[in-house]
Order: C-alpha cells, then sequence, then structure tokens
C-alpha cells in the first residue's frame, strides 16, 4: 500500500512540528495586532523558533496545538484511539522538548508565553486569555504565562 503523504511530510507529521500559520496563531496574533504589539514570526533564538517573538520585550510566545503538545486535561489532547506505543513516545518527546524549550529560552533572558488552541476557539474565553497575556507581558512579574483552559 502505498502512503498518502510523502516521507518529508509523513515525518514533518510524526516529529510534531506543525506548519506555521495555524488558524490559532493567526487569530493570536491579529489580537495582539490590535494591542499594539509589533511581532515578528520565523525568528530563530538560539534554535528554536517561537511562534510569536516580540522582540524588544523579549518575549517569546507559542501557540501550541492541544493534540501535539497533550494539553493536560484538555478534552482536545485525546481521543478514544488507543495509542501505539511509538505515538506514546512521541507525545512524550514533545511534552519533553517544549519543557527543555522554555528553560531554554528563560536562561537566556526571555520570556514565554504557552497559548493553548483550545482557548483560541472559544471568543469569549479568548478575549480573557488576551487581557491577562497582555497584562503578563506588561507587568514583568514573572518568566512564564501559559492562558487558561477550558476544563469541560
Ligand atoms: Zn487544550
Amino acid at each position: 500500500m502505498t502512503d498518502v503523504v510523502n516521507k518529508k511530510t509523513r515525518s514533518r507529521m510524526m516529529s510534531g512540528i506543525r506548519s506555521s500559520n495555524t488558524k490559532p496563531e493567526i487569530i493570536t496574533r491579529k489580537a495582539l495586532h490590535k494591542l499594539g504589539y509589533r511581532y515578528r514570526t520565523g525568528t530563530k533564538i538560539q534554535k528554536i523558533r517561537p511562534d510569536i517573538v516580540l522582540c524588544c520585550r523579549k518575549v517569546a510566545i507559542f501557540v501550541h496545538g492541544c493534540y501535539w503538545h497533550q494539553h493536560a486535561g484538555c478534552k482536545l489532547a485525546y481521543s478514544d484511539r488507543e495509542y501505539s506505543p511509538k505515538w506514546k513516545k512521541k507525545f512524550q518527546d514533545n511534552r519533553q522538548r517544549d519543557q527543555r524549550v522554555l528553560k531554554q529560552l528563560n536562561e537566556a533572558g526571555w520570556r514565554v508565553a504557552v497559548v493553548w488552541e483550545c482557548v483560541t476557539r472559544d471568543a469569549e474565553v479568548f478575549v480573557k486569555v488576551i487581557d491577562k497575556l497582555h497584562n503578563w507581558i506588561q507587568l514583568h512579574e514573572s518568566q512564564y504565562f501559559e492562558s487558561d483552559y477550558k476544563k469541560t
């Protein structure tokens, strides 16, 4: 049987690297832009490529897909399907990489924010998250921000 996607695409899918310009990313960028932030995309910081970078503020923002990044307690992260050990390992690797990246950026003096996909799907929730993110960027009280998520 032939594979429906080519080798390169498959390897990208398996590695969990999403293509850029996903819908949650676009929504988040638009909201930041509206607040007056000027951002860059595709910027590399020590070989790490955050989804959105606010250069002069030294803020790196990741818009995480709940499934790929296995958002804990989130319904988008789960499937009824029984995962093979290979996939379980993949998810585990993704989580560990996220932790590593966070630590590395923080140590390099960057503040890191994670916006989960699920919060971008609900306009009411999203407005609150962006408000909190905005405060977090302005206040410089902590190195890390993570969006609230819907538990239902
Ligand atoms: Zn989620």
